[in-house]
């Protein structure tokens, strides 16, 4: 506006110069003419056109020295004058401005910057903006900041600063390059709003938005875009390292000392910390006793382990708070970037699983993340894809194994085993694969698969006349799917014929049912179903007597590897004994899993259990092949003829002594031929049969014929060994060995007398 009234007033100049020039000109012509008619000798023509001549001259001349400047340097002057009380008027906005040189030394605050920022005018003029920084912004942030101001002239964003009290707070900044004549940057204007309260009002208060009210650190969020600031700027050869740190037993603190004492340690947690660091790595606080750290500009992993172990030590250091002594340690894992080349979220992914590992590895402890074992878990995904397509290529196929009733020698059941029958590797065995898949989304998709078939090959079964149970394997993972009802109704839906008291649901006892109220749950609706359940592989979890008692099962499978070593070790002999008679206390039916040869099913018959599955039965098979097996099996005559006796629990250790007296020369036998070197117990009153003998059995048979005439068989069975061990010392090699012939004439002896003597405390049916 101002240089368009400058032009307006230059214009009319140059006319009223024109219009002066023609009117002299015409005002010259008419006096010359005027003269030479009337006046031709008069001196006055002359000195009136001289005058008029020096007006002409003189006028413009005075106009362009001295009364055009002096009208321009008096509304300039005005101007000025109104720019200034306008710029005071700005000056006093709400608004902080800060006015600084081209150097970014501040040269005027305005009253507003004195109230939000703290500092009075003094403090600040002449210092740079730098006073206000608040140390959350890394280099990347100002480079991005000057780039916009020197390229555009303004720059516009949120900033946190800190206030004298040290306060950090977030504000709008606009920043203006204000520039002189020769467009070169005189001066730089900043105005800043402070937007705390708004961001108070929206609930995020920045503070609490970007910090950990506790400890004053970053929290997560403003960690996780210090690590996306640190990975954007791309520095060769730098090392950066992400460390997750987990305070052990942080709990028992809070539990024991109170939720006070507990924030005292996380603040003096918090201090460590920072003291352990350097001013330019990022420590934050995760929350609870979860903290993070961004190791920045390592010079390589030996320095990062430096640092892990002084974190350790530190951490572990005795806490003083409110005069008591607090033992506390930390789980420290961590990650090396660009070895572990992943984005800022993989990194924390991959410190927090190094800290877990810490953590089960003993605690107080680092651990860093193995870039090795993170490829090997790609090849577990590139194998869980291929078990998917197994299954979408129906590869799957299931194997059934019958289960028998020893004692009655009739066929129970069948096991669905499931079998991969890859065109690549052949057959491969569901402990290849099934632990891969009962930890994946795999699970249910495949249980789903084994209940279809496994309910549809029972039909086909129901339709040859034959009416076997069919025992179903569940992973825990599929138990507690929300649709594993509806599964076990679609699957049986589809064939209205089989009835579901013919599945039975085979569950692990395993620390994957966590939660065992809703197993309950889950199970008790599918019992309303109809569905029985098994609990298998019974014994080898810690909780077995717990799910016994409370889970809704018909069936305990005795898991194969107490029944395997019976006949080798008398304690397992016990155990599986023990099951048996807790099921039938429970009024469970018992099944013994892994009876490998015909002496373990009789063993097992004896002591009660006469529900068995096993190589020594068959083998799993494929289905077709079950009905042909079915039709030529038949148990084995020494099963039958011992089910005819009827053992009373407080004759078993009877036969419990009898097993060990063949466990004790087996193992005479491996001393002989440098199998061994344990020699058995010597002494006849020492040796578990010697015990019982001397003891249990004396005490209940000493008044038997058939007892008394055991001794002086177990005495000499004793005195052979005692010869045995002696031709050992003495290197006699083929003596001992003849000695063993007589040791096993004195073991079955012994056995016969044993027999007769359970014949005679057995009834018959
Ligand atoms: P399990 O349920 O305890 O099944 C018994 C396992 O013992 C079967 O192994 C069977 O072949 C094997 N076995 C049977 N008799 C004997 C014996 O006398 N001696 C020895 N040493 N082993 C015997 P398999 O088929 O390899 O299955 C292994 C495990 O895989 C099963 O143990 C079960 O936990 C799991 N599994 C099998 N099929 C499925 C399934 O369809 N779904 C689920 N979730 N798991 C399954
Ligand atoms: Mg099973
Ligand atoms: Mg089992």
């Amino acid at each position: 506006m101002a240089k368009e009234k400058h032009v307006i007033s230059k214009h009319s100049a140059w006319y009223f110069f024109g219009v002066l020039a023609v009117s002299i000109f015409i005002a010259e012509t008419l006096i010359m003419l005027f003269f030479a008619q009337f006046l031709p000798h008069s001196k006055l023509a002359s000195a009136l056109l001289d005058s008029t001549l020096l007006i002409t001259v003189t006028f413009p001349v005075l106009y362009l020295t001295v009364f055009r400047p002096l009208s321009i340097y008096i509304a300039e002057n005005k101007r000025a004058e109104t720019d200034l009380s306008i710029a005071a008027v700005a000056f006093q906005s709400r608004e902080s401005m800060m006015i600084t040189d081209a150097n970014n030394v501040i040269l005027r605050v305005n009253q507003a910057f004195v109230e939000s920022t703290g500092y009075s005018a003094e403090e600040v003029i002449g210092q740079t903006p730098k006073i206000l920084k608040s140390g959350l912004h890394n280099a990347s942030f100002y480079a991005a900041m000057w780039d916009s101001i020197n390229q555009n002239g303004v720059w516009q964003g949120e900033i946190l600063d800190k206030r004298k009290n040290g306060e950090i707070y977030p504000k709008q900044v606009t920043i203006t390059a204000v520039r002189g004549k020769n467009n070169e940057v005189t001066h730089y204007v900043g105005m800043h709003t402070d937007i705390s309260m708004l961001k108070k009002i929206k609930g995020d208060v920045t503070r609490a938005g970007l910090h950990d009210p506790l400890t004053g650190l970053p929290n997560r969020l403003l960690f996780s875009e210090r690590i996306h600031n640190a990975l954007a700027i791309d520095i060769p050869y730098r090392i950066l390292s992400v460390v997750m740190i987990d305070l052990d037993n942080f709990k028992q603190i809070n539990d024991t000392h109170g939720h006070e004492a507990g924030d005292k340690v996380l603040i003096e947690v918090a201090r460590l910390l920072k003291e352990a660091t350097r001013d330019t790595d990022v420590v934050a606080r995760l929350g609870g006793d979860e903290f993070v750290i961004l190791l920045n500009e390592l010079t390589g992993a030996e320095a990062c382990e430096q640092t892990l172990e002084r974190l350790r030590d530190s951490l572990a250091a005795p806490y003083s708070i409110d005069g008591l002594t607090l033992n506390l340690s930390a789980s420290i894992g961590a990650t090396l970037y660009p070895d572990d080349n992943s984005d800022a979220d993989g990194l924390l992914r991959h410190a927090d699983e190094a800290m877990y590992l810490a953590k089960h590895g003993g605690k107080n402890r680092y651990v860093i993340f193995d870039t090795s074992a993170a490829a090997k878990r790609i090849s577990l995904q590139q194998k869980l894809a291929s078990l998917q397509h197994a299954l979408n290529s129906n590869q799957f196929q299931l194997y059934y194994q019958p289960q028998v009733d020893m004692q009655a020698g009739k066929v129970i059941g069948m096991e669905a085993l499931i079998r991969w029958q890859s065109p690549v590797h052949g057959l491969i065995l569901p402990n290849e694969f099934m632990p891969l898949v009962e930890n994946s989304e795999l699970a249910a998709p495949i249980g789903r698969f084994v209940m279809k078939s496994a309910v549809a090959q029972l039909a086909e079964w129901l339709k040859l006349g034959v009416n076997w149970r069919v025992s179903i394997n569940i992973s825990p993972r599929h138990l507690e799917d929300p649709n594993f009802i509806d599964d076990i109704k679609i699957a049986l839906s589809r064939h209205p014929e089989v009835s579901p008291s013919m599945i039975e649901l085979e569950i692990v006892e395993s620390a994957a049912l966590e939660d065992i109220e809703k197993v309950i749950r889950i199970m008790q609706a599918a019992r309303e179903i109809g569905v029985h359940f098994a609990l298998d592989d019974f014994g080898t979890g810690h909780a077995s007597l717990t799910y016994l008692r409370r889970l809704p099962v018909r069936t305990l499978k005795i898991d194969q590897s107490f029944v395997r070593d019976m006949l080798d070790d008398p304690s397992d002999l016990v155990m599986v004994e023990g099951m048996t008679s807790l099921a039938h206390t429970f009024d469970r039916e018992v099944i013994a899993e892994g009876v490998e040869n015909l002496q373990l099913g009789a063993l097992l018959i004896q002591i009660g259990c006469r529900f068995a599955q096993g190589y020594a039965i068959a083998h799993p098979m494929p289905a077709d092949d079950v009905i042909k097996w079915s039709k030529q099996w038949h148990p084995a005559p020494a099963w039958t003829q011992i089910s005819q006796r009827r053992w009373r629990r407080d004759d078993l250790p009877l036969l419990f002594a009898a097993l060990s007296h063949r466990i004790w020369v087996s193992n005479m036998q491996k001393l002989v031929d440098g199998n061994s070197t344990i020699v058995p117990e010597l002494d006849h009153h020492l040796c578990r049969f010697g015990r019982w003998q001397y003891g249990l059995g004396f005490k209940r048979y000493g008044e038997y014929a058939e007892f008394l005439e055991i001794v002086p068989i177990h005495t000499e069975v004793h005195k052979t060994g005692h010869r045995i061990v002696e031709l050992l010392k003495l290197k006699q090699l083929e003596d001992a060995q003849n000695e063993m012939h007589k040791l096993y004439d004195l073991r079955e002896l012994l056995i016969a007398k044993m027999d007769l003597l359970a014949e005679r405390v057995t009834t018959t049916d």
